[in-house]
């Protein structure tokens, strides 16, 4: 049994190369601490300690919303001091994250519609394929699936919520924009293996891109009055979303074909896209030059880059 997960899933969707050279050679930068991949995981970590710390003080009767809070934004500050203390991340991204979290909460205080049921679970759940034409389903026995649980909550009606913290230089805003986001799918699916009932997901946007108006105040040396402030309304979103159990089946099928596909290829060629290799894909350089000069260039200019191969990484 083989274990995936929907990152792996993505990267082969998005192009078998870069499949390749992630996750079966599996290549690695250096992380620079400002990436996309970084601030992601600095804003989850805080984002943890905020929910955590909601989550251990909802079933106190004595607690107040303002005490609960307060709770909540300490937790979150310890992380974010540790950080610094660390030199996890470097100073420019804490600040982002800083800024990023005291937003959220002035945007959503202590959620006082949810219930938090789970923060930042992992979990393995099958995949199922058809039986035939019999509209029955079974157990896969060559793949299974990680999946990675931000949050889970429940909310006024009981209804139970699957929510992924998600960071973006522009918040969304069609209802539409995430009907092709299988990660959903699949996270519901999941859930529903282990036995919930979950009535959706929930994409819980933040915008990760400031304005100079949103760093800098009056007083501070490098202010100047036509700065402008991010409006509070267009910095967070959040995309609830249903789908069908014959949507949900479809997604995690079509998923386990994928990787079945790709285990029989004997080739893992370029899916080269213009605007995506330039910005989703860290081998961009040396993919390139494997091109150029044949594919022992790609892994040399990895080396040479500073690249390693970690088979240690889950
Ligand atoms: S740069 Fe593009 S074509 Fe090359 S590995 Fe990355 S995604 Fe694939």
């Amino acid at each position: 049994m083989q274990t995936v997960s929907w990152s792996e899933l993505e990267a082969l969707r998005q192009c078998p190369l870069k499949w390749k050279l992630a996750y079966d050679e599996r290549w690695q930068g250096q992380a620079t601490g400002t990436d996309a991949l970084s601030k992601g995981s600095c804003y989850h970590s805080v984002k943890e300690a905020h929910f955590k710390a909601l989550m251990s003080t909802q079933a106190d009767p004595d607690a107040t919303p303002q005490d609960r809070l307060a709770h909540a934004v300490m937790k979150a500050q310890e992380r974010i001091d540790q950080m610094r203390e660390a030199n996890e991340y470097p100073e420019e991204t804490v600040k982002l994250i800083e800024w990023m979290y005291v937003g959220y909460v002035e945007r959503y205080g202590i959620d006082p519609d949810w219930r938090i049921m789970a923060v930042e679970s992992s979990h393995v759940v099958p995949l199922y394929e058809p039986i035939g034409r019999t509209g029955e389903w079974q157990e896969a026995d060559d793949f299974n699936m990680k999946i990675k649980l931000d949050l889970m909550v429940t909310d006024r009606r009981d209804r139970l919520w699957i929510v992924d913290h998600k960071s973006a230089g522009k918040v969304p805003t069609g209802e539409k924009d995430f009907q092709w986001a299988d990660q959903f799918g699949i996270y519901q699916y999941g859930v529903w293996q282990l036995g919930y009932r979950p009535t959706g997901t929930i994409h819980n946007c933040s915008l990760s891109k400031p304005n100079k108006g949103d760093l800098f105040s009056e007083g501070d040396p490098e202010w100047k009055s036509t700065m402008k402030a991010t409006d509070p309304e267009k910095r967070f979103k959040r995309t609830f979303m249903d789908r069908t159990m014959q949507e949900l089946r479809t997604i995690q099928w079509e998923a386990l074909q994928t990787f079945r596909n790709n285990r029989a290829a004997l080739y893992h060629p370029r899916h080269p896209d213009e605007e995506r290799c330039k910005w989703k894909c860290n081998f961009n350089d040396a993919c390139n030059m494997g091109r150029r000069n044949g594919e022992e260039a790609t892994r040399e200019y990895l080396l040479d880059i500073g690249f390693s191969q970690e088979f240690r990484r889950n």
